[in-house]
């Protein structure tokens, strides 16, 4: 039987659909990619703690960096009947066939912070991802405007990673072109994982015999992972990189020197603007986006947050200030 979308038909659906009884609000499926990493807790609670703050239920799953496991946990929430699905893509490539089903069944899908590319979406929220690239290279740039660059980029499967190293070559570029700056070698870190993002940087290091200067790093995990190769080569702190998130490992290796900086996304905002937009996609409410971004399939409603660059000088005006993390788990830890 095809489901009822309609808020108002809601309590007939009830009745005669498979739909249970003590489901009164809005259905939502939040289908994180991996809750290892530090910021997607944050992100899970936020969202949840909104949408349930509008009246809708949120059933969470997270995929734990597996692509099967999150295309199983799609048609979970399907057979589940929830209304909008929000899905942070681990593969954003990969889920056209699956997200058609869900289509089928009358269900929204929010790509949140994460494109879901090829497939029939009906809204992407996330941050400038572009300019966090370019946020990243810029910081970077301005301290080494000569020297030799290493590029460490996230997961090869994540659209952002690509949107992030587009930004930061759109800084590079030029410096490259005038021989200011040399790319000693570009990797991309499997997964986003610290683990390889060490071995990369390990790797790079012996084949450079430790001359590096830059490492234009996409986030705080490989980051974290980049600088744990340095450390050993006794380079912490002499090599310049960049990092994404504001995660406290890495807000602490800002105040103690070991990273020159951070791009800090309000998770807060990104959370709440797209509980709120999906609560209004499973009622049929218009939403208000402010652009649309081309998924390869169709031109999807976007939102398009902007991201923060933070270093030593603007952390307690940024992060802090925000309540992101408190002085004391910074600098007192
Ligand atoms: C997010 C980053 C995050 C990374 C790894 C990206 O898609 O935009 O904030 O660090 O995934 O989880």
């Amino acid at each position: 039987m095809k489901r009822i979308l309609s808020v108002s038909l809601l309590a007939t659906a009830c009745a005669v659909a498979s739909i249970p009884t003590w489901a009164a609000g809005e259905k939502i499926g939040l289908l994180m990619s991996d809750l290892r990493l530090e910021r997607w807790q944050k992100d899970r609670d936020l969202f949840t703690a909104e949408a349930e703050k509008l009246g809708a239920k949120v059933y969470t799953q997270s995929a734990n960096g597996d692509v099967s496991t999150q295309i199983s946990q799609v048609e979970n929430m399907i057979s589940r009947g929830v209304d909008v699905l929000v899905i942070v893509p681990e593969n954003g490539e990969v889920l056209s066939n699956v997200l058609a089903e869900a289509k089928a069944e009358g269900i929204k899908v929010l790509a949140y912070d994460r494109l879901i590319k090829f497939a029939d979406i009906d809204l992407y929220v996330s941050f400038d991802n572009i300019r966090v690239g370019e946020m990243q290279a810029e910081a970077l740039l301005e301290r080494k405007p000569t020297g030799r660059y290493f590029l460490m980029g996230g997961s090869p499967t994540d659209n952002n990673a690509k949107m992030f190293r587009e930004g930061q070559m759109n800084v590079l570029q030029p410096a490259i072109d005038a021989k200011k700056i040399q790319i000693i070698g570009d990797q991309w870190a499997m997964g986003w994982s610290a683990e390889a993002a060490l071995n990369i940087m390990e790797n790079a290091l012996t084949a450079n015999s430790n001359k590096v200067d830059a490492v234009v790093a996409s986030n705080d995990s490989t980051a974290g992972g980049a600088i744990q190769a340095l450390a050993a080569q006794g380079l912490s702190g002499k090599v310049i990189i960049s990092g994404q998130d504001a995660d406290l490992a890495a807000v602490r290796r800002i105040v103690q020197g070991s990273q020159t900086m951070t791009v800090y996304k309000p998770i807060s905002k990104l959370a709440e603007t797209s509980a709120a937009m999906a609560v209004k996609l499973a009622r049929g409410e218009s939403i208000q986006a402010d652009g649309y971004v081309n998924n390869g399939k169709k031109e999807v409603e976007a939102v398009l947050l902007t991201p923060i660059a933070v270093t030593k000088e603007n952390l307690d005006d940024t992060v802090i200030a925000d309540g992101f993390h408190s002085k004391t788990d910074v600098y007192n830890p």
